[in-house]
């Protein structure tokens, strides 16, 4: 895992900066064009995380994009069926990772469109699952990480056609299927069977959340239940749950910046403007000798230009993009997918493109700690469906591939 010393403020820092950079570019006429051209640069948004200012803003009908937390589900009633939420190794429900709002613009049908990724939390499952996403078969696939695409047409059941405004729309949406007591992720299609109102996606949360204080809660709400009706008894729900859980990762806003923004900061450190910057530059010249080397050893030299890239904006979590031509950022040289390695879209047989790289960055922002047994990864690359088609079920299936630290061993 990559530890990151700098702040948040530090984001702030930097975006001032990209401001006065920008003004300093109109004034001045001409900026240089950057002396080294990677080889394959398409456009590409960069993903941070921050503490949300306001937590409303991570409610479904504020499209949010965001991490850890509960997901805020975009189709909120027709949620993942058991096969997509449990982790393929273990048999464990999936945690959530994180959500990117990612509309496309020209088709009614992806007016709405939100991408969410999953992961099982156990590190000895993200080793097996290396060896499951290999297999060309996805159908044979037993996978630790799922993502899943749902997408809505501009009218629908659930929202208004009108973008919503932060503190005018109630907190609740009206309807939604009832979750888990225990993850506030899954559905809740198992109930409690003494209270009749916890409700659980899976026996292994009713169990862990037994354990936890529910056998001690159970019996009290069994009491007041009685002389009360239970609103949770027809499977919806229109209150926000509470969730018992505290293993969920800590909850972010992702907020976007286009990568282009960062190249100016060089143009910044060259005029001598700020000294931090300045540093960069300079940390950026030293990953320039240690690649040249690195000549001849291919993973350190991919990590070398890695490290180069993403140094532009240490902070970022994600690299996004919609350019069918893109390419992930592989930290390494090996494990990467061949063409070949990426499956078909499961509901149209169409071809997948790229579209999100996850960072290992986000582990730090989620605490989790750095030694071995603990989650970790190089980098997450997810593939979608190109056409971005659509079926009955609200919730597809997308690919993910995960690159692992070389220096990870891996179980045989
Ligand atoms: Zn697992
Ligand atoms: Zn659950
Ligand atoms: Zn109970
Ligand atoms: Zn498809």
């Amino acid at each position: 895992m990559v530890a990151i010393t700098s702040e948040e403020e530090e984001i702030e820092v930097l975006q001032g900066s990209v401001e006065s950079t920008i003004s300093l570019q109109d004034s001045d006429g001409d900026i240089d064009q950057e002396e080294e051209e990677d080889e394959e640069e398409e456009p590409v948004t960069l993903g941070f995380v921050e503490k949300p200012k306001n937590l409303d803003s991570l409610l479904p009908q504020f499209f949010p994009s965001k991490a850890g937390g509960t997901p805020a589900w975009l189709d909120p009633v027709d949620l993942p069926s058991e096969k997509s939420r449990t982790c393929g190794i273990c048999g464990d429900p999936l945690q959530f990772l994180l959500q990117v709002y990612a509309p496309i613009s020209g088709k009614d049908s992806t007016f709405h469109r939100t991408l969410f990724v999953f992961m099982c939390p156990s590190m000895t499952c993200l080793l097996q699952d290396q060896h499951q996403q290999w297999k060309r078969r996805p159908e044979k696939q037993c996978r630790s990480v799922k993502v899943l695409r749902c997408q809505l047409p501009r009218s629908n059941t659930y929202y208004s056609s009108e973008p919503p405004k932060l503190g005018k729309a109630s907190r609740s949406l009206g309807v939604g299927a009832a979750l888990c007591s225990w993850c506030g992720t899954w559905k809740g299609d198992k109930v409690c069977s003494s209270c009749r109102n916890a409700r659980y996606c899976s026996e292994k949360h009713q169990a862990v959340h037994w354990r936890s204080g529910h056998k001690q809660a159970c019996k009290q709400i069994n009491i007041s239940s009685q002389f009360s009706e239970s609103s949770t008894s027809n499977g919806k729900t229109t209150s926000n749950q509470a969730v018992a859980s505290n293993f969920l990762w800590p909850e972010f806003e992702i907020f976007n910046e286009d990568e282009t923004e960062y190249e100016y900061d060089t143009e910044v450190s060259e005029s001598g403007y700020s000294s931090s910057l300045v540093l960069k530059e300079q940390k950026n010249e030293t990953m320039g000798a240690i690649m040249r080397d690195f000549e001849g050893d291919d993973d350190k030299r991919s990590w070398a230009s890695f490290q180069v890239r993403t140094g532009k904006a240490p902070e970022q979590v994600l690299r996004y993009t919609q350019d069918s031509k893109a390419k992930p950022l592989w930290p390494m040289a090996s494990g990467r997918p061949s063409k070949a390695d990426i499956p078909k879209c499961n509901y149209c047989d169409g071809p997948l493109c790229f579209e999100i790289q996850i960072l290992p960055q986000l582990l730090y922002y989620f605490a989790v700690k750095n030694d071995v047994d603990s989650l970790d990864w190089a980098t997450i690359a997810v593939y979608t469906c190109k056409d971005s088609c659509d079926t009955s079920v609200a919730y597809k299936e997308e690919f993910a591939w995960v690159q692992l630290n070389s220096q990870t061993t891996t179980p045989a």
